[in-house]
């Protein structure tokens, strides 16, 4: 199989490549999950592709699988990770898109965060 792509340049493929610490919580071939270095949420943590896909705005049908791992981790990793169970429980998903979906790390990246609140943001 190839190598995944890789932007030297973006701070989640360091991440990846293990260039640049992070706290991780899960890894497979695919993806790798680690903690928000800057929680907004007693538990906060990013799925990420380890294939450097910019944002949710490029991906097309041949990701679906990928995303569809990505979706189904979510809970499974909510639940290791802590997060009550629902539905008094829970957790948030979020996908930020571009610079009006307020994403700043331009590597597609799924939030997970959950917990009890109050959260300090969203
Ligand atoms: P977004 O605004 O959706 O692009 O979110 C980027 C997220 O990445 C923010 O919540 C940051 O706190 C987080 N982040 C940035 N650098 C790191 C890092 N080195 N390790 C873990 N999380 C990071
Ligand atoms: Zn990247």
């Amino acid at each position: 199989m190839n190598a995944p792509a890789h932007d030297p340049n973006c701070i989640f493929c360091r991440i990846i490549a293990g260039e640049i610490p992070s706290k991780k919580v899960y890894e497979d071939e695919q993806v790798l999950a680690f903690h928000d270095i800057q929680p907004w949420a007693p538990i906060h943590f990013l799925i990420v592709p380890k294939a450097h896909i910019p944002s949710m705005a490029h991906l097309s049908s041949e990701h679906a699988p990928l995303m569809g791992h990505i979706m189904t981790l979510a809970p499974r990793l909510a639940q290791e990770q802590g997060c009550n169970p629902y539905p008094e429980g829970g957790f948030r998903v979020v996908v930020n898109t571009g610079a009006e979906g307020g994403q700043e790390v331009h590597h597609l990246h799924v939030h997970v965060m959950g917990g009890p609140r109050p959260w300090s943001k969203g």
